[in-house]
């Protein structure tokens, strides 16, 4: 497995393997399977109600904790945010059965986010946590975050897929040394993305699917790729990316898919953020 090395010398692998949507009752057998296909970088999230699930089969796999890499995120917290975000980090923690976490996000970029920035930034002083990050931010609130507090993000996990490239977001993250990491990387399937023609066209010259081309070209574009599947086929699938690379021609073709917006919600609307910043988990 390739790997990324994070702004603080951590390194992380460039390709894992993401949980949200598979029901607690089947994520242990998928991340057990997942585990067997050779992926090392599982994330999950609070909000996912997965996370004991991903702790037994971590636990039940035997692979040693420091060959693994383990994402999970806070949600949004009520105040006071830092006394309550380090409380449900504990229990994140105690339910994966972990006694460190490789990278700690924060969900959403709502509510008392410097509150929440803080109390993420003293579990990683406390070396709670490996590295923190952000998710679903935009550069102007990556940017404001990271001139106003100490520790910079590590990453900054946002919906990247052939239909949202984030180039210009990525230039922003590479410029202050946050590593971008792509969720909803097939775009859940929307706009028809596992026969795009061009997608398939491309995989046709290199006898790969659709599906890994489209890591191919994440990866390829440095960005880290967390693809889901309940089916150890997929699994093995997605990450049999490493044997082949995208030509210049190939990668502009892919290029001119953007159409530089969400396919699925923009945090910047007052309409999501009123929303899904309203959200609490025990609500
Ligand atoms: P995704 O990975 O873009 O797409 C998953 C879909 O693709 C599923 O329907 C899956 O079906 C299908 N699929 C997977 N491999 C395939 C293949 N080789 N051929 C055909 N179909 C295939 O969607 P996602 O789960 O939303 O995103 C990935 C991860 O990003 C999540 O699991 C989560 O960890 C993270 N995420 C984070 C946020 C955030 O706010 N931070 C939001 C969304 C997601 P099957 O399962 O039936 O194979």
């Amino acid at each position: 497995m390739h790997n990324v090395t994070l702004n603080n010398g951590v390194e992380m692998p460039i390709l894992g393997f993401g949980v949200f949507q598979i029901p607690a009752d089947d994520t242990e057998r998928a991340v057990t399977e997942a585990l067997a296909a050779g992926y090392r970088l599982i994330d999950t999230a609070a909000a996912y109600g997965n996370e004991e699930a991903v702790g037994k089969a971590i636990k039940n796999s035997g692979i040693p904790r420091e060959e693994l890499f383990v994402t999970t995120k806070l949600w949004i917290q009520d105040a006071p945010a830092q006394e309550n975000a380090t409380r449900v980090f504990e229990t994140s923690l105690r339910k994966l059965g972990l006694d460190y976490l490789d990278l700690y996000l924060m969900h959403q970029p709502f509510g008392d986010v410097y509150g929440q920035w803080r109390a993420m930034e003293a579990l990683h002083h406390r070396g709670r946590v490996r590295a923190i990050g952000v998710s679903n931010f935009y550069p102007d609130r990556l940017v404001d975050l990271l001139s106003n507090n100490e520790v910079t993000p590590a990453v900054n996990q946002i919906e990247t897929h052939p239909f949202f490239q984030r180039t210009a977001d990525q230039d922003v993250m590479i410029e202050h040394g946050v590593q971008i990491q792509s969720w909803g990387g097939f775009a859940e399937g929307k706009n028809d993305l596992f026969t795009n023609p061009v997608l398939s066209g491309i995989g046709a010259k290199h006898g790969k699917s659709v599906a890994q081309v489209v890591l191919r070209w994440l990866v390829q574009s440095d960005i880290v790729a967390i693809p889901k599947s309940v089916r150890a086929d997929r699994m093995a699938e997605n990450i049999d990316v490493f044997d082949f690379e995208l030509t210049d021609d190939q990668l502009a073709a892919i290029a001119a898919l953007d159409t530089g917006e969400s396919l699925f919600f923009d945090h910047r609307t007052a309409a999501v953020a009123g929303q899904l910043g309203k959200r609490r988990l025990d609500g």
